[in-house]
């Protein structure tokens, strides 16, 4: 069995971005106090998951830098009581810039912090304010600077493409900036317009054009082109990272490897068939907990072909691809015969590259995938 990753969910953000569809909602100290206490009491309950093995802490969001130092020490002390957390265990925090001072960052470092996933989004102050988003470009290389002061030594941004009047020049100015900057990883997101949002009523009054899939796509093949010019690896469809510096919290999701979530909409996988998720309201979570009720409000469990589907579609997302060696002797299947069509299809329009040993997508595929990954759904 793998070692396990735990993810902590903190579900607080200064304000709402446009096109946030996240289970996120306005900071408000008293409720994030009893989230807090709420989580640690989750944490020490969970009954599927007591003293495993783990090696990678996440604290994603929402805003995990919102939590005050102390907060995140009553976190970390739940988890290490938990679970076996290894001593060189990667623990990343998502930040946002402007959300975190110099003594933040050296308070978060000292305890265990060493990887920040930071919501740069763009360099564009237009497009920031479009978007909702509380931080400038400034903020940005502000924050990115006291980082490096804190001595984090690895760094991950996340870029969005595809921003409703984006023009590829924009981009590629995006792009070039934040490759000069030298992040260990990046990573990269299409603008998705999800119904309900501010973004989407915006862009159906007109406001802003709808974002276009074919520009989305020219940018993401720019990318790739820079990236590689640039020395990174590209090791994920939307992940980029400096050689030795993969995120190794997130490369448990695409390996099956198993990862336990806690606080609102946290969801787990056992590593084998169990899958389970948690209350997605973050009062409705806190009030679960506080009556000692569980927070699960869904498990599957997976059947023979489903879990071998599952983890073909999530192992192809890795540019090395899905060891076919090792897929057969854990689902007892044999995909040659299993997908012999698909297979046939998809090598002829030339989306996959397919040998004994290996299956993995091409430049091709990588492009296409999301119709590749339909035929293992
Ligand atoms: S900071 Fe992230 S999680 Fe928070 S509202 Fe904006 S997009 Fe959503």
């Amino acid at each position: 069995m793998q070692q396990a990753g735990i993810y902590i969910h903190i579900p607080f953000c200064r304000a709402r971005c446009s096109y946030c569809d996240f289970a996120t909602g306005t900071y408000q100290a008293p409720l994030a106090e009893r989230y807090v206490h709420a989580l640690v009491a989750e944490i020490n309950s969970a009954q599927l998951c007591t003293l495993a093995d783990a090696d990678t802490i996440y604290f994603g969001g929402g805003t995990p830098s919102l939590l005050t130092p102390a907060q995140l020490e009553t976190i970390l002390r739940a988890v290490h009581a938990r679970f076996r957390v290894a001593p060189d265990a990667e623990v990343t925090m998502e930040m946002n810039p402007g959300t975190v001072t110099p003594e933040t960052l050296r308070a978060y470092r000292s305890l265990g912090v060493n990887r920040a996933s930071f919501g740069l989004q763009t360099f564009d102050d237009e497009q920031l304010r479009r978007l909702g988003r509380t931080h400038t470009a400034d903020d940005a290389r502000r924050t990115l600077a006291n980082l490096r002061a804190a001595d984090f030594t690895n760094i991950s941004f996340d870029l969005i493409a595809g921003l409703p009047g984006q023009t590829i020049e924009q981009w590629a100015h995006n792009m070039d900036e934040a490759l000069a900057l030298r992040p260990e990883h990046l990573s990269l997101y299409l603008l998705e317009v999800h119904e309900g949002t501010p973004l989407a009523d915006q862009i159906t009054r007109g406001m802003w054009p709808r974002p276009d899939a074919d520009t989305a796509a020219e940018m993401y093949r720019l990318l790739l082109e820079r990236i590689a010019q640039a020395d990174y690896e590209h090791y994920e469809i939307s992940n980029f990272c400096l050689r030795g510096h993969e995120s190794r919290h997130n490369l448990k999701y695409w390996t099956g490897a198993p990862y336990f979530g806690f606080g609102c909409s946290a969801h787990s996988f056992d590593g084998a068939r169990a899958r389970w998720a948690n209350e997605r309201d973050t009062a409705r979570y806190v009030e679960l907990i506080e009556t000692n009720r569980s927070a699960i409000v869904e498990t599957i469990e997976l059947d023979e072909r489903e879990a071998s589907a599952e983890s073909l579609f999530l192992g192809l997302r890795l540019m090395r691809g899905v060891n076919l060696a090792q897929h057969r002797t854990r689902f007892n299947t044999d995909i040659h015969a299993q997908y012999a069509d698909e297979l046939a299809r998809f090598d002829d329009a030339g989306l996959i590259q397919l040998d004994d040993n290996w299956l993995r997508l091409t430049p091709a595929g990588v492009l296409l995938s999301n119709e590749v990954f339909a035929a293992f759904v």
